[in-house]
């Protein structure tokens, strides 16, 4: 099946019910034709910001936190999260399936390359989100925003010293952004909420049926 493509409009161009929908379509297909495994158009409504996932990042200590500015503490405080998503009223919901998980476990393979395999978990997801934020903003949407998994520091910048931090200039100044989850977003609610599964990733892996990468982008 053809999506009919969002068309190059000015920005605040009022668009109407159904070309909204038309263009949140077309996003949602160009999700999937970048690799998403899925993709569903939500009411940002269904968003959960939650202190206790902002806390996660720090009890226990993420070996992130604190390491790149996309990172509590660094990222904004959960009450102008809370207000400015509210602004929003749809948004695309994307998932990559992480497969072989084998690959991505921490200290599995033989090489250098193979062992640092597991920093790129999210970077399929990131890089889905970064282009749908940008077809979103070339679209008219000039508010889009995208957040993906993990630390940019992982899967930008596969573990080398934070630059920004380091000489205050990041290697990847548009695709690096905070993960949903340093934005306090309950992914797993989230994803629960449109029938999505996800399981621990811990111990017994060859038990667990699949891991995923989740993405988001709040469109208009
Ligand atoms: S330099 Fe790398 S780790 Fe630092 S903010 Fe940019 S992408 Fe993230």
């Amino acid at each position: 099946m053809t999506t009919e493509r969002a068309a190059i409009r000015p920005f605040l161009t009022k668009v109407s019910e159904g070309t909204l929908m038309v263009d949140l379509e077309s996003f949602r297909q160009k999700a999937l034709e970048l690799g998403a495994g899925t993709a569903e158009i939500i009411p940002a409504t269904q968003i959960t910001v939650d202190e206790r996932v902002r806390l996660k990042c720090i009890v226990p200590r993420c070996l992130r936190a604190g390491e790149t500015p996309n990172c509590p503490p660094y990222t904004p405080e959960l009450d102008v999260i809370r207000k400015a998503f509210a602004k929003f009223a749809w948004a695309i919901l994307l998932k990559t399936h992480v497969e072989p998980l084998e690959a991505y476990t921490p200290r599995s393979g033989k090489s250098k390359a193979e062992q640092r395999q597991t920093l790129l978990f999210h970077q399929k997801t990131g890089e889905i989100v970064y282009q749908i934020e940008r077809l979103a903003y070339k679209h008219g949407y000039h508010l889009a925003m995208g957040f993906g998994g993990g630390s940019c520091k992982d899967y930008l910048c596969h573990g080398l010293i934070c630059q920004f931090l380091d000489s205050g200039r990041c290697r990847f100044p548009h695709r690096a952004r905070p993960a949903m989850e340093a934005m306090g977003i309950d992914v797993f609610d989230l994803i629960g909420k449109v029938g999505w599964e996800a399981y621990p990733l811990l111990d017994e892996l060859s038990q667990v049926p699949c891991a995923i990468s989740v993405g988001l982008v709040l469109v208009y």
